[in-house]
C-alpha cells in the first residue's frame, strides 16, 4: 500500500521553500500522496528519502510498453476507476493468438491478415495491436520458426506464449530487440521466466491460479529484478475474470496496492463466434489492459474496436480534424462553392458526407474550433466572423478559390454582416442542417 501524505512528509527535507510548486513541503506531500505530483519536483531529497519514497510517487499502475517503433504498444499508467474523475490514458490492446503446429508459410499469410485490419471511423484508424504466437507443439524448433514467420510478415508487437523456458528462449532469440511480452511465469517457472525477460529487456506476464497466487508471484518477478510486468489472474470464465479484473484495479487505485499495480491481460475462452465478441467487449469496458482472442474474422474486430474507441475517446477532448481547406466530392476548382464549418469530426464528417451526396465536388474550410460543433462553437466564441475571416485569408483559400462567395452554416447566419464586413468576402446563408445542402446547392450554386 502506498505512503500517505504524512509519512511522506516525515521524509521531505522540510525547508518550505515552494520550489516544486505548492508552497510547503506537507501540501506537496499531499499531492505526492493523490497521486498529482512527481518526486522530482523537488530538488532537495536525499537518496534515501528518495528510495523509499519512490514507490509512493510511482504512478498506481505501471505504464508497460510491448514491441517497439510506430506500432508499439502502450498499456497501464491509468490513474482512475471511472472515466469521467478524469480520463482512461490507454486504450486495451486487442491481440490474436496462431498456434506453431500450423507451419510457417500459414502463419505468416494469417499474421498478415491480422496486420491489415484497420477500420477508419471519424477520423481515426483503429486497429488490432498484437499477435500472439503460443507453442501447440511443445517443441523450440517450430516455435522458433512460427515467431520468425509471424514477425517478418506483419510488424504489430508479439506475446510469445509458451510455458517452456528453453522454448520461450529460442522464441526470444529470433525476436532480439523487438520487446515482445513473455507469457508467462507462473508456480512452476517463474524464476526462470524472470530470467529470461530480465536478460531479454521484455515485459513478462505473470499468471496466478487466484489473486492471492497472483500478488505472490508478481512480487516475486518484481525482486527478481522484472520491472515491467503484465497481470494474468489465471481465471478463465467470464464472470470470474470480471471480477477478477475489477477488484485488481480498485485495488491499485484506491490502495495503491503495488502488487496489482501493472496492467492485466484477459484471455477470450467462449467458443461461439458471436459470443466471443460479448466476452471481449466485456473485458474491454472492465478493465484489461489486453484482450486476446484465438480466432478473428473482419466481422469480430469491427465492433470491438469500435466500443473501445467510444471507451476511451476522452469526453473533454473532442476528436478533432485539422483545420484547413479540404476539397471533398472529387477535385474542387475555382467555380466549386465554398462551405465553412467547424473542426469538430462529427461535424466534419457529416458535412463531407452532404457535401458528396450533392454530386458538386466543393471546397470545405475547416475553422480550428478547438474540437467543438459549429453551434457550440459560437456560443463559446470559437465560431466568429473574425476566426472565419482570418482562416480564409491563411489557409491558401485565395489561390484555389476563384469567385469570393463563402457559404456559412444557417445556424449561425446572424454573423453574415460582420463576416461579409470582415472578410471582403460574399456571405451565402446556407442550410441549417447540412443534410440540405444538396438542395441548396442545386438552388442557390445553379449545379
Ligand atoms: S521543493 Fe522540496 S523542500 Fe522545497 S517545499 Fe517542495 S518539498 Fe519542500
Amino acid at each position: 500500500m502506498g505512503l500517505t501524505g504524512l509519512e511522506i512528509y516525515k521524509l521531505l527535507p522540510k525547508k518550505n521553500c515552494h520550489e516544486c510548486g505548492p508552497p510547503t513541503c506537507l501540501a506537496f506531500a499531499m499531492a505526492l500522496a493523490a497521486g498529482k505530483a512527481s518526486l522530482d519536483a523537488c530538488p532537495y531529497v536525499s537518496d534515501e528519502a528518495r528510495a523509499a519514497l519512490d514507490s509512493a510517487s510511482a504512478p498506481p499502475i505501471r505504464l508497460v510498453t510491448i514491441g517497439t517503433g510506430e506500432r508499439k504498444l502502450d498499456i497501464g499508467d491509468e490513474t482512475v476507476l471511472f472515466r469521467h474523475d478524469k480520463t482512461f490514458f490507454h486504450e486495451t490492446g486487442l491481440g490474436f493468438e496462431l498456434g506453431d503446429a500450423e507451419g510457417p508459410s500459414a502463419l505468416a499469410e494469417r499474421a498478415r491478415d491480422v496486420a491489415s485490419l484497420d477500420f477508419e471511423r471519424v477520423g481515426q484508424h483503429l486497429r488490432v495491436n498484437l499477435i500472439g504466437v503460443r507453442s501447440d507443439t511443445g517443441e523450440a524448433g517450430p516455435f522458433r520458426l512460427a515467431v520468425k514467420a509471424v514477425q517478418e510478415a506483419a510488424s504489430l508487437p508479439l506475446v510469445l506464449m509458451a510455458e517452456d523456458p528453453g522454448i520461450m528462449k529460442a522464441g526470444i532469440e529470433e525476436t532480439a530487440g523487438a520487446r515482445p511480452l513473455i507469457y508467462a511465469a507462473a508456480q512452476g517457472n517463474w524464476e526462470a521466466m524472470a530470467k529470461l525477460a530480465k536478460q531479454a529487456g521484455c515485459p513478462v506476464a505473470v499468471r496466478g491460479k487466484d489473486l492471492d497466487d497472483l500478488a505472490d508471484l508478481a512480487t516475486k518477478v518484481a525482486g527478481a529484478g522484472c520491472k515491467d510486468i503484465v497481470l494474468d489472474p489465471g481465471s478463465r470464465k467470464l464472470a470470474r475474470t470480471l471480477a477478477d479484473l475489477t477488484q485488481i484495479r480498485r485495488l491499485a487505485i484506491k490502495r495503491k496496492f503495488r502488487p496489482f499495480g501493472y496492467p492485466n491481460i484477459a484471455f477470450v475462452t467462449c467458443e461461439d463466434p458471436e459470443l466471443q465478441i460479448a466476452e471481449a467487449g466485456v473485458y474491454v469496458a472492465k478493465y484489461a489492459s489486453i484482450v486476446m482472442m484465438r480466432s478473428f474474422e473482419r466481422w469480430q474486430v469491427l465492433p470491438l474496436v469500435t466500443l473501445r474507441q467510444n471507451i476511451y475517446t476522452d469526453p473533454q477532448k473532442p476528436i478533432q480534424v485539422e483545420p484547413k481547406l479540404y476539397s471533398i466530392g472529387g477535385e474542387a476548382g475555382p467555380d466549386s462553392p465554398l462551405y465553412v464549418t467547424s473542426n469538430f469530426s462529427l461535424t466534419f464528417f457529416t458535412v463531407q458526407g452532404d457535401i458528396e451526396a450533392s454530386k458538386v465536388p466543393s471546397h470545405l474550410l475547416v475553422v480550428d474550433t478547438e474540437g467543438t460543433s459549429v453551434l457550440t462553437a459560437w456560443a463559446a466564441g470559437k465560431f466568429t466572423a473574425e476566426k472565419i475571416a482570418d482562416a480564409l485569408s491563411t489557409s491558401g483559400t485565395i489561390d484555389k478559390v476563384g469567385h469570393r462567395k463563402v457559404i456559412l452554416p444557417g445556424y449561425v447566419a446572424a454573423m453574415s454582416g460582420k463576416l461579409e464586413e470582415k472578410s471582403g468576402w460574399e456571405v451565402l446563408v446556407g442550410p441549417r442542417e447540412s443534410s440540405g445542402i444538396p438542395s441548396f446547392v442545386k438552388a442557390r450554386w445553379g449545379a
